[in-house]
């Protein structure tokens, strides 16, 4: 954000009596770590801040500090309703477009005394914040949080829980500091935490460490289910909602999954597609590597979006339907992923 802007938000807020902070659907490290740092940033300038979240989220996160103090709307509906009515200043954080925190969105438009304020790494961002600060060339939302306190001249609030949230936010985002976004800076960033209390082998152990044996076997299923297509230099896999229920599934129990494909030698491209029963959808992610834009092809064909190496999307039909759809969309993109 220009620093112009950063002086006036920072006497906006100088005013502020209310503010909740945001993060989209389904939060990964990255929308948490950096929702619960701001948070603490908030609560230390004496300010009232809340972090709301549309629904649950992975047990794998809620040893991060403060999260005692998250509001679930799915859980909390009543006091959410309320407390995002009376905000003054809403930061939502993590995503580009009101779309992406589901039942949160009538709610947020609905209040429109207060001032938005977007922090996002993610790209073509909806301009519905007073204060946009989008990077998509940043790693992850929590580096930009950790900017975001340096351009308000605040960096000596960074305490252990605020750098504990945000090396976690970076450290998933990154695939444990390993995708192309993640610059020399990023790592500067990264020291700057661990000096300031972030303890790194701590960190890690409770975000990855934390299998189940169902977990793991859930994993088992999704290799047996891996199909290559080397003439596409692309890997899909697939996974029903028997086999989540045969194994006990939780939130957050398919997390990484998807990489497996793009471990492969050769393949570019890859895809998990889960079916959720519940919400009638299968819900898809995509990973590619170099230049194959899956935000592009999201967008184009899945209802989704992100980043050009990671995206999301939905389809409506069936699980087989949904494959054999992608199946049909492939060949337009065979010459672009060969050069890949
Ligand atoms: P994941 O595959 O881990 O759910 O998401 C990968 C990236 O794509 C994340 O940055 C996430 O925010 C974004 N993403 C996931 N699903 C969607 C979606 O349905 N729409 C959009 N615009 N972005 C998505
Ligand atoms: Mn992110």
């Amino acid at each position: 954000m220009k620093m112009k802007k950063t002086i006036q938000l920072k006497d906006s807020l100088s005013l502020s009596e209310s503010i909740v902070i945001i993060p989209h659907k389904n939060p990964d490290g990255d929308a948490m770590g950096s929702t619960l740092a701001l948070y603490n940033y908030l609560t230390q300038l004496k300010k009232k801040a809340y972090v709301i979240t549309p629904n649950d989220y992975p047990s794998f996160l809620k040893w991060l500090p403060d999260n005692d103090k998250v509001v679930i709307f799915e859980n909390n509906t009543q006091l959410a309703k309320k407390l995002i009515a009376e905000a003054d200043h809403i930061f939502t954080l993590d995503f580009n477009h009101l779309g992406r925190c589901g039942e949160l969105k009538p709610l947020l438009e609905a209040n429109n005394k207060a001032t938005f304020v977007m922090i996002d790494h993610h790209q073509q961002p909806d301009d519905y914040a007073k204060f946009t600060y989008s990077d998509p060339a940043m790693c992850s939302t929590c580096e930009m949080v950790y900017h975001f306190i340096e351009q308000m001249g605040d960096l000596k609030l960074v305490n252990k829980a605020i750098a504990t949230c945000l090396y976690t936010g970076i450290m998933t985002d990154t695939g444990s500091f390993r995708y192309r976004s993640t610059t020399s800076t990023t790592h500067r960033v990264i020291a700057n935490l661990i000096d300031a209390g972030a303890e790194n082998t701590q960190i890690h152990e409770g975000i990855y460490d934390t299998n189940t044996l169902s977990k793991l076997q859930l994993k088992g299923v999704a290799l047996k289910n891996l199909r290559l297509f080397p003439e596409y230099r692309t890997a899909y896999i697939k996974l029903s909602q028997k086999e989540l229920n045969d194994h006990n599934f939780k939130k957050g129990d398919t997390e990484g999954f998807v990489n497996i494909g793009l471990s492969i030698d050769n393949i570019v491209f890859a895809v998990i597609f889960i079916e959720n029963e519940n919400e009638g959808i299968i819900k898809m992610s995509f990973r590619s590597k170099g230049d194959f834009s899956v935000n592009q092809f999201a967008r184009n064909h899945f209802e989704g979006g992100g980043h050009d190496n990671a995206a999301g999307g939905k389809s409506d039909l069936t699980l087989s339907e949904t494959v054999e759809k992608f199946m049909s969309i492939l060949p337009q993109y065979k010459t672009t992923l060969l050069n890949s």
